[in-house]
């Protein structure tokens, strides 16, 4: 049986590059790349061989033989991307051994034709390891790396929900590339701290700035101030044992809590708020949070967006994971009255379906673990409190049209709940000395080369959720890196160049 991509895709594309007969798709080089969900395997195209499954770092493709049956959706997720009839006219990836060679590039790098380079990472995150590893295929190359915590590899470790294990694995491969001789990495080191960036330049040849998005966008609405209002972000933090979160509080004695914003933050927060502390226990949640969950009064949590389910911001693996997850979701019909996914979007299509599945045959409810009810439509409008804690939302409805544009209707709804936790989106934060987008919260840049104005700042880099906004997968990294450390390569070649 082929082979199947399930849920904890990272997206880094490693198993493209093993596959002898291309039939993983989108490659880096499609057009969808950027914007697939996950990647998928052709199954009339796979022969089994298994070395994607040894390329893939967060053990996401399995053998059809061996799914479990929380795996079982994603042999329909995988062979629909390859249906011709299904929901297009033609493949979506046309996989013909005659026009494509088969990628699997074995490359040697050509060695950099320059002086040996020493360059500064600053942070270790997804995006500072991709672009480390890249960095010491070349020999002549050293890398010191700048991380303001006491452990290594940002997101992966603090960001990734603690019952994604397979996800948080990644971290087996930054150890690693960690252990590289040429790579050393200074842990509670924070650059404008203890280094300023002008120091840090005078070391180095160059600078790499992957410090992420390490904030969260914020809801501009009246009430954010009171007791019971918090990032999902924070919480996010607070159960994976990130040092700033370790004293945060959430009441979970609530009856409701209300996570506005779908994206799969939110779905991230609602499972573990729901999730069994149980199951929760043999992760590495931390213990806090596990005795909060415990001793949880929670009935719902409720996940709103501001558009409708065609543009839910959750993508369809992590919606079938939470399906699979044995999490009770409820999704009232009415919600999916009207709505007709484009037929040429297979994605869309499936998360409709899936949607009108949950709505259709509710998961069988655990009558131990509160409900997940999906809401949508409904754009918040201001938080409503009571002597300076929440007691709930203001929402004005809206309707949305064809194209996803979300109209008010001059409806208000009021909803009830303690702890209302805004998941929105991260944002990036300013850079003493280094020019900032504050609108799109990045460093402006062109292919990863700092940009004041039209000018590049002399070998300073960016890569990551700082270079491209917050958006993507761990994996999606690997190839951000890469296009940055192209860039400086260029740079580094034709000023030596210039020299000679
Ligand atoms: P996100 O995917 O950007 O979702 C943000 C959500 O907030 C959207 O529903 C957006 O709605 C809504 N929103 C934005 N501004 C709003 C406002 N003023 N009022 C109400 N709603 C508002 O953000 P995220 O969930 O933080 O995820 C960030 C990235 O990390 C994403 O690429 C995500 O896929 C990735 N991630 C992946 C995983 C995983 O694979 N397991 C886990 C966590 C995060 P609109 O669409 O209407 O703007």
């Amino acid at each position: 049986m082929p082979h199947v991509v399930t849920q904890a895709c990272c997206g880094d594309a490693s198993c493209v590059y093993a596959c002898p007969v291309n039939c993983i798709h989108p490659t880096p080089d499609e057009p969808d790349f950027g914007t697939a969900e996950m990647l998928y395997i052709d199954p009339a195209t796979c022969v089994d061989c298994g070395a994607c499954v040894t390329a893939c770092p967060v053990g996401a493709i399995v053998p059809g033989h061996r799914l479990t049956p929380e795996q079982q959706p994603f042999v329909g997720v995988n062979a629909a991307h390859y249906d011709a009839d299904l929901f297009a006219n033609e493949k979506r990836f046309p996989v013909d051994m005659g026009k494509r060679l088969p990628l699997a590039p074995v490359t040697t790098p050509r060695p950099l034709q320059a002086p040996p380079q020493h360059v500064a990472i600053v942070g270790s995150g997804p995006s500072a390891m991709y672009a480390a590893d890249e960095l010491l295929r070349l020999p002549n190359v050293t890398v010191t790396m700048y991380e303001r915590l006491a452990k290594p590899f940002g997101l992966s470790r603090y960001g990734v929900a603690p019952d994604h294990t397979h996800t948080r694995a990644v971290m087996h491969l930054f150890d690693d590339i960690a252990r590289h001789p040429r790579l050393r990495i200074l842990l509670n080191c924070e650059i404008g701290r203890d280094l300023s960036l002008d120091q840090l330049r005078e070391r180095h040849d160059a600078v790499l700035w992957a410090g992420g998005a390490p904030t969260d966008k914020s809801l501009d609405i009246p009430g954010t101030e009171a007791d019971g209002f918090a990032s999902a972000t924070s919480m996010v933090g607070w159960y994976n044992d990130h040092p700033d979160f370790v004293d945060a509080r959430f009441d979970l004695s609530t009856e409701r809590v209300v996570v506005i914003g779908n994206g799969n933050v939110a779905l991230d927060v609602a499972r573990i708020l729901t999730g069994d502390p149980d199951a929760l226990e043999k992760t590495t949640i931390s213990r806090p949070a596990l005795a909060a969950l415990r001793s949880r009064g929670i009935g719902e949590v409720l996940v709103v967006g501001r558009r409708g389910p065609l543009q839910a911001a959750f993508t369809l693996p992590e919606l079938i994971g939470l399906a699979e997850s044995g999490a009770s979701i409820v999704v009232d019909p009415t919600e999916l009255d009207g709505v007709v996914a484009d037929p040429d979007d297979i994605t869309a299509g499936l998360k409709l379906a899936e949607l009108g599945e949950i709505a259709a045959n509710p998961p069988a409810r655990d009558p131990s673990r509160p409900v997940i009810r999906f809401a949508f439509g409904l754009a918040p409008q201001e938080i409503l409190t009571d002597r300076g804690r929440v007691t709930g939302v203001r929402f004005a409805r809206n309707s949305i049209s064809a194209d996803g544009t979300a109209t008010p209707t001059g409806e208000t709804v009021d909803v009830d709940a303690g702890l209302v936790l805004s998941s929105i989106g991260y944002h990036g934060v300013p850079v003493p000395g280094l020019p900032f987008d504050e609108r799109r919260g990045v460093i402006p840049n062109d292919h990863g080369r700092v940009m004041d104005g039209d000018r590049p700042v002399s070998g300073v880099y960016v890569t990551g959720w700082i270079k491209r906004g917050p958006t993507g997968f761990i994996g999606t990294n690997k190839t951000d890196s890469i296009d940055t450390i192209a860039s400086w390569r260029a740079d580094v070649e034709s000023a030596a160049a210039a020299t000679t």
